[in-house]
């Protein structure tokens, strides 16, 4: 789950980790309030949405401007009037897909005066099944290009759980970035402040993008995002009510309401499949047949009748799905309720694509039975392949 840069800074102010004061406003009218709230002399008048790149970012509408979603301004006036052309209106950034997000919240901060950009990273490193750190003297760029173009310019290392964070750890970063003086004092805290919360909070990701030396010579966090493994939200209430749904894919939070595991893709063929490794490769055998898969679904071991017919309903519901493939392998899962499912749902919300279903297992007989006797216009696969092949001709001719 990812949250909102006010809240994540919220989060930092709260750890004692420096971030600069800021506002939070969903009206446009509440905006200059918020920045009178603010010392000056620079605001900061920043999109909340949950994607990186805003900086960097242009709207789809003309009237409100073309200076991206962070913008600077001198007066508390002209931070309204920011305020005001962004809010509502449609921002499109690297990150957000061509289809963009609809910037509901404003942030103004106090605007800081900057000497260095910086970036910092804490992350999950999968490989040593740590918590690992990314520092680099190239902050508020794009640290894929940076990995990519200049891998020299990054540090990184994981911290050993059973003796967690040392002030070593940090001294290493501040040596890396380049810090002086108090500079690396407020880096060796920094560094733990973020380690702490990390671990608290059962984060998987928290980025500093930029970490910046003030122009006075201070550390500060002037961007964080930070995502949470979902799987721990339960201990969490606190930041499990951070949620913003508004930000989520429409389908995928369905799909949560009915615990299926469901990612939204942007291909064509829409799969439903159990198991995820099944469904893994089951998008991998529709891209060897030269079609890219429209989600990835794996509808559990023990789904009822009722979670198909909604896992259906959801896929169905994608208006770039033009073919779907069933693909069950019944173990625990059983075939005829994967066909009932399947039939319930499209007698209620119909059928205008092909639809291809590869049955295989427990009740496979009776499964096959339900759909034939359905009336449905079903495609039947005897296998993996030629489940693929068939959906693939039937969506490409
Ligand atoms: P992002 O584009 O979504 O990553 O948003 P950021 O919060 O990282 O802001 C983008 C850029 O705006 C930063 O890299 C800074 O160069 C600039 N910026 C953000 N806040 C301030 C500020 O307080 N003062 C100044 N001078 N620039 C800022
Ligand atoms: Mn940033």
């Amino acid at each position: 789950m990812n949250i909102h840069e006010y809240q994540a800074k919220a989060l930092l102010r709260d750890y004692g980790a420096p971030v600069s004061d800021g506002r939070a406003v969903t009206k446009a009218d509440e905006a200059k309030t918020a920045a009178g709230e603010l010392d000056g002399p620079l605001w900061v008048v920043k999109a909340q949405i949950h994607a990186g790149g805003r900086g960097k970012g242009s709207f789809k509408e003309a009237d409100a401007g073309d200076k991206g979603g962070v913008r600077l301004a001198k007066t508390v006036e002209e931070a309204a009037a920011e305020a005001r052309r962004m809010l509502g209106r449609t921002l499109v950034t690297k990150q957000t897909g061509p289809a963009g997000k609809q910037v509901n919240r404003i942030y103004i901060e106090d605007g800081s005066g900057i000497s260095r950009e910086l970036y910092l990273a804490l992350l999950v490193d999968r490989k040593t099944s740590r918590v690992a750190y990314v520092a680099s003297t190239e902050g508020g760029m794009d640290i894929e290009e940076v990995a990519e173009k200049t891998p020299e310019k990054i540090l990184t290392f994981s911290v050993d759980p059973a003796a967690g964070y040392q002030p070593y750890h940090g001294r290493r970063i501040a040596f890396m970035l380049g810090l002086e003086g108090q500079q690396v004092k407020q880096c060796v805290r920094l560094m733990g402040i973020l380690y702490q919360m990390f671990v608290d909070k059962d984060m998987s990701m928290l980025e500093i993008n930029p970490l910046i030396v003030t122009d006075k010579g201070d550390l500060k966090c002037l961007d964080a995002k930070m995502s949470f493994d979902s799987n721990a939200l339960y201990r969490h209430s606190d930041i499990a009510a951070l949620r913003d749904e508004t930000e989520e894919d429409p389908k995928e939070l369905e799909a949560s309401k009915f615990d299926l595991n469901y990612v939204a893709l942007d291909g064509e063929i829409g799969c439903m499949v159990n198991g995820a490794g099944l469904a893994m490769a089951t998008m991998d055998i529709i891209k060897l047949y030269g079609a890219e898969p429209a989600n990835f679904l794996d509808v559990g071991g023990g789904a009822t009748k009722e979670k198909v017919t909604e896992a259906f309903k959801i896929i169905t519901s994608d208006p770039n799905v033009k073919g779907i493939l069933v693909n069950i392998f019944g173990g625990i899962m059983r075939c005829d309720v994967i066909a009932e499912g399947v039939v319930t749902a499209v007698k209620d919300t119909g059928l205008s694509v092909p639809l291809v279903v590869r049955l295989e297992g427990t009740n496979v007989e009776k499964g096959k039975e339900i759909i034939n006797n359905s009336g449905l216009n079903v495609i039947a696969a005897d296998d993996l392949k030629d489940g693929a092949e068939k959906i693939v001709r039937a969506v490409k001719g």
